[in-house]
């Protein structure tokens, strides 16, 4: 790997811009995910950024049991995401269901069945540590992986 291709990977790892979506959930996973992104945890020391525009995004966090009403919003907001890109499940709702996993619900979980998802922090709800970590493990092997296939 070239010395300018090193360069450009140590930046764009430090370079995280984060996008948020809740598909379904009972808003527990969206609280701590807040708290991940708010001040207290100061993320810009990391290098993460927040975006609602799925275009200017990285990473995709999905909060959420994974409603009928996404399963088509939802490989749509996907494909507008620029390479590279990967998802992070956030909870037990998108990776499982959850307590909303029975018979009697309406949920299409997990949402691996319609995106793919390259981590998964389960928890009901994960703290935000745990969210914050998973970020920053899966931020650097996204941009090396997407380097590594354009050669
Ligand atoms: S994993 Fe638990 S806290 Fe998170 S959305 Fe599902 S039920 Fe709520």
């Amino acid at each position: 790997m070239s010395l300018l291709q090193r360069v450009k990977n140590v930046v764009r790892s430090r370079s995280i811009h984060v996008c948020f979506v809740d598909v379904g959930s009972c808003n527990g996973c969206d609280i701590e995910v807040l708290a991940t992104l708010a001040p207290r945890y100061d993320i810009e020391q990391y290098g993460i950024y927040v975006h609602n525009n799925p275009r200017e995004a990285d990473i995709l966090l999905v909060i959420g049991a994974m409603t009928p009403q996404w399963e088509d919003k939802l490989p749509a907001l996907w494909e507008r995401i620029p390479e590279p890109k990967a998802a992070i499940a956030i909870g037990n709702c998108p990776i499982s269901g959850c307590v909303f996993q029975r018979r009697d619900t309406y949920v299409s979980a997990p949402v691996a069945k319609f995106i793919p998802v390259a981590a998964e922090v389960p928890g009901c709800p994960p703290r935000p540590t745990e969210i914050l970590s998973a970020i920053l493990s899966l931020a650097p092997t996204v941009f090396k992986d997407f380097e590594e296939r354009r050669r």
